[in-house]
């Protein structure tokens, strides 16, 4: 194995990277960094999230570019805001000892004037959203003509999220003779299509097994019924008291339902979605990076930025509609070298999703029994005898009282003291979890599982009633497509990750429905731009009546409707709650506030000093 310096950095480079604790290249890093050193051939690099592909691409370019010249020599693309200040930062961290540089983040629902400002100070490398980056490449404040290397990370989630036009609009400005350097964790038609018209002869690195997740994580599913779901995942929190994981979901109403259960459960844990302000976001972001939060419950692009190495568990509460997306989900744990759990939640129905996913993975899932409350009791108890065990005890600050106590105690022997400090700690516990059912799926609950489907359709419909369903003049003639559509609806800049629902793309027309709390800004956004086209057609988008509730799918026109199930730039697909707030399970509801005030509860929650008991 090479060092950092076999690999032809320098020591200003190499120095900022053993304060950062960096010690040993990882697999990428040693075979990109040595590569971009030496040649300026184009690089196509398979590596997962985690893998350290931030430093295998930043490291090689902080080694090669001018620091004295003040111009963009580098163009960083990413698809979130969160990653690229992500990047920036590492960025920033890498060159602490490079004089005269710099770099900085642009991306969109943020200042643009801020970010103009520090472009005409001079930087040499830009990260940016392809969108924001986009916009200051037309307003002429980004100016990419002496660009030596343009990196795409990411860039199948890019493409996922809708932003063809505006990679196809960054490449076309930038120079023939840049270095264009492209990661991907996986390689579907769309980022083969930018390989082949956008690169020259590209070397080939991989990292790991293409498409597959780390290693180091060991994938594992439980099978419940949806209204057991979240009792589910509060029993696999008890059975890991000190688990540290991000829990995610498919809405942003589902991620604010499960972590607002969790507050009120006593649970350290807080939200992540798009519907938050950014300041909201960094403040959990910070949290959860600090630890003082155990557990994120998060919308998949929320996550996305969030650079946490030792989480112990990723817990799929709902698995995603796209393979690759499962594979970034675990992708956040078992990273830097140490091991991880990913689990996936399962109702009997969605089994069948599984396998497609061992498929890309390569790996098999095991299947998990939900833990009974007996084996949660013993876990938690031996975690209460470690922890006093451990405790150390402060001296002088008991000394004064303790004559008294022992005073006081005199009667009791060792046994029986232990029992009844204990029990104080423990009973509530005990009695949370005492008359606790088997929450794993059986076929006894088949009959349940049906109601489940009823509950689904229920919220399905809850959530159709919050969407507005739009009319849009173009269609598959216009080769529209869901993802050109999502990319079009998020080019209009209509609120900050707007949720998306149905979109039904039909041969001369199509349509779509938006959160409807963003009506009129929606008809607003398609409307103040006069010259809005698509493939050459003005666009024109009207209100339209919604689909009664239960027509979902139907289909106006014979020619074949497509039904859009993609989501991109934040937005999510809509998926059915769980019954569980109006079901009556035995302990895993009901008695959660006393469970709250044993000494367990307190402990989650004193950890994240939030704002319950
Ligand atoms: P990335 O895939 O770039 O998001 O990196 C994943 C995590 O691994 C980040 O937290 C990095 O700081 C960390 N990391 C990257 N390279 C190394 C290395 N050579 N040694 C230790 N940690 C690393």
């Amino acid at each position: 194995m090479s060092t950092f310096k076999d690999l032809g950095l320098k020591s200003e480079i190499i120095s900022a990277l053993t304060n950062l604790g960096y010690e040993k290249p990882t697999e990428i890093q040693e075979k990109a960094i040595p590569q971009v050193i030496a040649s300026t051939q184009d690089l196509k690099a398979f590596a997962q999230t985690g893998t350290g592909k931030t430093a295998a691409f930043s490291l090689p370019i902080l080694e090669k570019i001018d620091l004295n010249r003040k111009e963009v020599q580098a163009i960083i693309l990413s698809p979130t805001r969160e990653l690229a200040i992500q990047i920036a930062r590492n960025i920033e961290e890498f060159s602490t000892h490079l004089k005269g540089f710099k770099a900085t983040a642009v991306y969109g629902g943020s200042d643009i004037m801020s970010q103009i400002r520090t472009l005409n100070k001079g930087v040499q490398i830009v990260v940016g959203t392809p969108g924001r980056t986009v916009d200051l490449i037309k307003r002429r404040k980004l100016k990419l003509d002496s660009v030596q290397w343009l990196v795409l990370d990411e860039a199948d989630e890019m493409l996922n999220m809708g932003f063809k036009d505006e990679l196809d609009q960054v490449l076309e400005v930038t120079p023939d003779t840049k270095q264009t350097l492209l990661f991907s964790a996986t390689f579907p038609k769309e980022v083969d299509r930018i390989a082949r018209n956008y690169m020259h002869n590209p070397v080939q690195i991989d990292a790991g097994k293409r498409n597959s997740g780390t290693d180091t994580v060991s994938h594992e599913y439980y099978v419940v019924t949806d209204r057991n779901r979240y009792p589910a995942l509060k029993r696999i929190a008890d059975i890991n008291p000190d688990i540290y994981c991000i829990v995610f979901c498919r809405t942003r109403r589902e991620t604010q339902e499960v972590a607002d259960k969790l507050i009120q459960d006593g649970y350290s844990a807080d939200s992540l979605h798009g519907e938050l302000s950014q300041a909201q976001r960094d403040l959990v972001m910070n949290k959860f990076r600090k630890k003082t939060l155990q557990i994120l419950v998060a919308t998949d692009v929320a996550a996305r930025g969030l650079d946490v190495e030792s989480l112990t568990h990723v817990i799929n509460y709902k698995l995603p509609d796209q393979v690759e997306s499962y594979t970034h989900r675990s992708g956040r744990t078992g990273r830097a070298g140490s091991k991880g759990i990913s689990i996936a939640i399962v109702s009997p129905g969605e089994r069948r999703k599984l396998g497609p996913i061992e498929r890309i993975i390569d790996k098999k899932f095991i299947q998990m029994q939900v833990p009974d409350g007996k084996d949660i009791c013993k876990k938690q108890l031996l975690k209460l005898i470690d922890k006093v065990n451990d405790f150390e005890v402060n001296e002088s600050q008991i000394g004064e009282y303790l004559p008294t106590i022992l005073e006081k105690l005199e009667g009791l022997d060792r046994d029986e003291l232990i029992k009844r400090f204990v029990s104080i700690e423990f009973n509530s516990f005990l009695s949370y979890y005492e008359n606790a059912q088997d929450l794993n799926n059986t076929s006894r609950d088949r009959g349940r599982d049906r109601d489940d489907r009823g509950e689904d359709r229920r919220e399905r419909r809850r959530d159709d009633e919050n969407m507005s369903r739009f009319f849009i003049n173009i269609g598959r003639k216009d080769k529209l497509n869901p993802a050109r559509l999502i990319g079009l609806i998020n080019e209009q800049e209509i609120a900050k990750n707007i949720e998306i629902g149905q979109i039904e793309i039909l041969d001369t027309f199509s349509f779509f429905e938006l959160d409807k709390n963003y009506q009129a800004e929606t008809l607003a956004a398609f409307t103040r731009d006069s010259e809005i086209t698509f493939e050459g057609r003005g666009v024109n988008v009207e209100i339209t009546e919604k689909k009664r509730a239960g027509s979902r799918g139907g289909r106006r026109n014979s020619g074949g409707s497509s039904s859009g199930r993609r989501s991109g730039g934040g937005k999510s697909h809509r998926g059915g709650g769980n019954g569980e707030r109006r079901s009556k399970p035995s302990g895993d509801s009901s008695s959660s506030k006393s469970f709250n005030k044993s000494g367990f509860g307190r402990d989650r929650s004193n950890k994240g000093g939030r704002r319950h008991n």
